[in-house]
């Protein structure tokens, strides 16, 4: 290949991995599989490989991550962040290996540790004195976000250290999502029509990086610690300590200059039994292994199991186990070289479409759905996988009886990858969308530039079902208890027509029906009366309005003092409310026009359905439709209540600068908004003046 070629290749391949790397770390939506990613960053490897002279500091081979593009505070690594090296096969391991034995000059066996690759995302904590003073992500490896407050809403993480610790001590981690509250949080977000995030490290990372700890706080993450920086603390001796420490008075060889202070562990084992006794949750399934040998039976057994644990692998980390080895291994400049991440293949299976029908959701989205022969995959059975929507059908050209690839796309959401035109005998036709509604017949629309088509009739007994689903999700009315089947019967058995009929029910009634007992019946009486006083943004959005997520309610609340006062309102009193675009306000419009939401309303009183009663009363209106963002630390208020005082003078209080923003409160250390608030010409309030306008 002339030279000319070459850069163009590699200039083509840095393009697209940095566009990937974008989606994938920023916008936390990646395009494309994480292999199709691996292949193109080992191309580039390769080609940089031969042509070292090509090699720019800015490359994507170069970097770790990307740099961090939030609204959050920047904050530098003490010390950096790295990636790892892979391995995609057990060759490769046994390459790994070789490159250790030709640095130490030694071909003796080593000993490693195996711990499981988390499926989440690297962090950096701080702890000073014993008291955690800040959480990072990695970011670039070199500069992350300061998301101390959201890292802080994780439960098994120690706050304060349960020994005594001074000095500065750094940790790293790993935050994730386990599997069960990833596929919890993917059907909430599916029943709002919200971003359905593609695997639990994506999930991860869209919670941990939010502008409010309270929606963190919902998303129950979880973080397994795998490494301290112990040479700039100390930390009390304890039992424990006085046996380690005589153990290695006893060994000459453990001398290593990066640990100062002797009582800190020389071994990754060791490192890892410390965290433990300070309180951190360390990974169970981590092993000592004696030689390459026993590494590659660990990789090759966790293969095997690792369905049955409750969160997201992707492989093995291999590290080597004598932090002093570690130390003459040293670094390249993206990864360590004492550490390789054993990448287990995506797990794909070949099976055949039985047939193709169309689930019908709460608003009337018509979900198209491949029934397959069941297949074994990543542990489970799989015998269903959404096909999305008639474009993506198109891509694929699936049709009935045909044999498909089936994947697990970050082990958990069952897609079809690809079709196999070659094994296709039969005669059927592509796949098109019904023209009517698959449960109750009624025409169906396809929106302007919209991919979902949708049943038109409020009353399909499919909308229904889920509507009153929706009602009693945890978001909305929480009512634990009435589930799918349920609900179900209660419809079958016309003991209910629409979500307020619950409140009608007693307890004999439920009881009689099947699988209910007595208890149970009782347990779902009680969830339901206990609804009735939630507050009015999740009464409005448990009516499940079409672009009414949670946000849209809470703001609605600004304005509509019941249910009844919202149901009443006009399209151009909608549009008046900052936020409220022609789009939603129709869609309101439109639902209270139907008899199903007039029923309702009608019943809510009788009910006891109480919410409108508790909404907190707009004191003042002196912020009457306007819309405040605050940026930097508030020091006469935590930022939750300032915005709870700017709704409760009738303002929305937003987390981006827009061109219709009003005003920026700027704390101390103010962020990026205020750049952005003084480019577009935003009045800027100190806290003071802030204070001043809202007394
Ligand atoms: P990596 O995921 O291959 O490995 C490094 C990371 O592993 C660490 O930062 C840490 O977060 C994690 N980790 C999990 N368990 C660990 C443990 N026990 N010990 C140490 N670290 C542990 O590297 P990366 O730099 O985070 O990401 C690169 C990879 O991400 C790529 O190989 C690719 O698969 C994926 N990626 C995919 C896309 C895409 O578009 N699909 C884009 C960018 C990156």
């Amino acid at each position: 290949m002339a030279i000319k070629e070459i850069k163009q290749k590699i200039e083509d391949l840095r393009k697209k991995l940095h566009h990937w790397n974008y989606a994938y770390y920023v916008l936390d939506n990646p395009e494309v599989d994480d292999a199709v990613y691996d292949a193109s960053m080992r191309e580039l490897l390769e080609v940089e490989k031969k042509h070292p002279e090509l090699i720019t500091p800015d490359s994507p081979s170069q970097r770790v991550g990307t740099e961090p593009v939030s609204d959050f505070k920047k904050v530098t690594h003490k010390t950096p962040l790295y990636s790892l090296d892979n391995a995609l096969n057990l060759d490769e391991l046994e390459d790994w290996q070789e490159k250790i034995f030709r640095v130490l000059g030694d071909s003796s066996k080593i000993d490693y540790v195996c711990e499981m690759k988390i499926d989440g995302l690297a962090m950096a904590l701080t702890y000073i004195d014993g008291v955690l003073t800040l959480g990072a992500t990695r970011g670039d490896g070199d500069i992350g976000e300061d998301i101390t407050n959201n890292i802080k809403t994780i439960r098994s993480l120690p706050l304060v250290l349960n020994k005594e610790v001074s000095g500065l001590l750094e940790i790293r981690g790993e935050v994730f999502m386990p599997i069960e509250s990833f596929e919890k949080l993917n059907k909430e977000q599916k029943e709002k029509e919200e971003k359905i995030f593609a695997n639990p490290r994506n999930a991860a990372s869209g919670s941990i990086r939010q502008y409010d700890s309270k929606i963190t706080a919902r998303r129950d993450l979880d973080m397994f610690t795998y490494a301290g920086i112990w040479d700039a603390c100390v930390i009390a001796r304890s039992t424990s300590d006085e046996a380690i420490s005589q153990e290695q008075h006893q060994s000459s060889e453990i001398a290593s200059p990066l640990v100062r202070n002797d009582k800190s562990p020389k071994t990754h084992l060791e490192s890892l039994e410390k965290l433990k006794e300070l309180g951190f949750k360390v990974n169970k399934t981590s092993k000592l292994c004696h030689g390459l040998e026993e590494v590659k039976n660990f990789c090759n057994s966790w293969y095997e199991k690792k369905h049955k644990l409750p969160y997201a692998i992707d492989g093995v980390v291999v590290k080597v186990n004598d932090l002093s080895l570690q130390q003459e291994l040293g670094f390249t400049t993206k990864s360590p070289r004492w550490a390789i991440a054993y990448k287990y293949p995506p797990e794909e299976a070949k099976t055949k479409v039985l047939s193709i029908t169309c689930d019908v959701g709460r608003t009337g989205t018509l979900t198209p759905v491949a029934n397959l022969e069941p297949v074994l995959l990543a542990g489970t059975v799989v015998k269903r996988a959404s096909l999305h929507n008639q474009d993506i059908i198109d891509k694929l050209d699936v049709r009935e009886e045909d044999v498909v690839t089936v994947r697990k796309a970050g082990e958990i959401i069952p897609e079809v990858v690809s079709v196999d035109k070659d094994k296709r005998k039969h005669k059927h036709e592509s796949y098109k969308l019904p023209t009517k509604c698959p449960i109750c017949h009624s025409k169906v629309e396809r929106e302007e530039e919209e991919s979902a088509v949708r049943c038109t009739n409020y009353n399909c007994p499919a909308q229904v079902q889920r509507r009153i689903e929706h009602w009693c999700s945890r978001d909305a009315m929480d009512i634990d208890g009435v589930g799918e089947s349920l609900i179900e019967q209660l419809l079958k058995n016309n003991l209910i027509e629409d979500p307020i009929d619950l409140y009608f029910l007693n307890k004999e009634q439920i009881e009689k029906l099947e699988r209910m007992a007595e208890k149970s019946a009782q347990n779902a009486i009680t969830s339901i009366q206990n609804s009735k006083e939630k507050n009015l943004d999740r009464l409005i959005y448990a009516f499940g309005i079409r672009h009414v997520g949670k946000t849209i309610a809470d703001l609605l609340t600004s304005r509509f003092h019941s249910i009844e006062d919202l149901s009443k309102t006009t399209l151009e009193e909608l549009t008046e409310i900052g936020g409220i675009g022609p789009k939603i306000a129709k869609s309101v419009i439109d639902f209270f026009k139907t008899d199903i939401s007039e029923k309702m309303i009608n019943k809510i009183k009788k009910a006891g359905i109480t919410s409108q009663m508790k909404q907190t009363k707009i004191k003042d209106n002196k912020l009457a439709g306007k819309i405040l963002v605050i940026t930097g630390t508030l020091e006469s208020m935590a930022r939750s209540k300032a915005e709870e005082l700017i709704k409760n003078l009738g303002g929305r209080a937003t987390s981006s600068v827009t061109k219709n923003t009003d005003f920026l409160i700027a704390g101390v250390e103010p962020g990026s908004k205020l750049k952005k608030a003084k480019e577009l010409g935003i009045s800027v309030l100190s806290e003071q003046e802030f204070l001043e306008l809202v007394k």
